[in-house]
């Protein structure tokens, strides 16, 4: 099999181009070829030497996906099935706003955490992704978003947020290279990209340490202990209090405030009682809670709560002095909506 180029950076381009017996700006080439100008094959990089090409052409390949399916919903928002580079089925979803279009990308295929309100962990897991099947979501979703007229010809994905199939940071490696190429050759801002963790503890220690001004999400969905280990089973061995603490963790290392996200059940974690120790629990912290009103999955008993009922709950945390935001439902007609992704082809 082929290695592949996308997840390479600048330097480790330029290394290639030398072993070839290339000047080091031909690495550069090979970057703005692959990460800026949409280049999908090696043979069609016209612009190098063709000796070159074909040198780079026997070991590697740019891996980009095959588009299985597209569907587009009714509110600017579209979920692609893609075929990565190295196989397998997963799912991207791009959504555009006033002001800026966002790309939520899978960094597994598959997820191990079995969250009992979640399509994905349904499926269990296969494999993690590799960081150029990462970043090649944000590129197809940015042509997509182009031929779907959801980007004008020379428009580019703004703002990623790693909330597709899969926990990021049990993928951390992959994740954390695909931060950094969106951010040098990409052009995406840090803080226009979002990690959404369900909780896993040492990643987050670990993310803190790199220093970014990314955003952090720690997904919470419940204010006591037996209850979130009812709904994410496959992290019970961290107590809210662990998260918490994280939390903290990281705004003290990076000064970025963190993101608690609360799926809203209805009947399970939407009472006043469980809204009074979240807003407990949080008091104090430099944090934003946004609160997700469940997407409906099929299969699932679990129901989205009542317009007033999320109402309150969010009365209750901003009372306490807590920022609140509810999460706009985008993408849930196409099931693209959050927790909502698998490798589906039914559509
Ligand atoms: S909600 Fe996230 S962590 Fe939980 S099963 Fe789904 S993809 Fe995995």
């Amino acid at each position: 099999m082929k290695k592949i180029l996308l997840g390479l950076s600048d330097d480790e381009l330029k290394l290639i181009a030398a072993e070839a017996g290339e000047k080091g700006y031909r690495g550069k080439q090979v970057a703005d070829l692959v990460y800026r100008h949409g280049c999908k094959e090696v043979a069609a990089m016209s612009n190098l030497p063709a000796k070159f090409r074909s040198w780079l052409g026997q070991d590697y390949e740019v891996g980009r996906s095959q588009i299985v399916k597209t569907r587009r919903g009714k509110d600017m928002t579209f979920k692609v099935l893609l075929s990565p580079a190295f196989g397998d089925l997963i799912e991207s979803v791009g959504m555009a706003y006033e002001d800026r279009f966002s790309c939520c990308v899978s960094t597994q295929v598959g997820c191990a955490i079995g969250c009992s309100f979640c399509a994905t962990g349904a499926g269990g897991f296969k494999r993690n992704l590799a960081a150029g099947e990462i970043i090649d979501q944000v590129l197809t979703v940015g042509e997509v978003a182009v031929r779907e007229k959801m980007l004008p010809p020379d428009g580019r994905v703004s703002h990623v947020v790693f909330m597709g199939m899969g926990e990021p940071l049990m993928n951390y490696d992959a994740t954390l290279t695909a931060v950094k190429l969106l951010n040098s050759e990409l052009n995406i801002g840090m803080r226009n990209i979002t990690v959404s963790t369900i909780g896993y503890v040492p990643g987050i220690y670990r993310l803190a340490a790199e220093h970014l001004q990314l955003t952090l999400a720690i997904s919470l969905h419940a204010s006591e202990d037996a209850l979130r280990r009812r709904l994410v089973p496959g992290m019970s061995r961290y107590s809210l209090k662990d998260l918490i603490e994280a939390g903290r963790h990281y705004f003290k290392e990076t000064g970025r405030r963190v993101t608690f996200e609360y799926c809203l059940l209805m009947g399970v974690n939407d009472s006043q009682s469980e809204v009074a120790r979240l807003a407990a629990l949080l008091k104090g912290i430099n944090c934003h809670v946004n609160l997700i009103p469940l997407n409906p999955v099929e299969g699932k008993n679990y129901k989205p709560p009542r317009a007033d009922q999320a109402a309150e709950f969010r009365r209750v945390l901003e009372a306490a002095d807590i920022p609140v935001t509810q999460r706009e439902q985008r993408g849930a007609g196409i099931e693209a909506a959050c927790g909502q992704l698998r490798r589906m082809q039914r559509q």
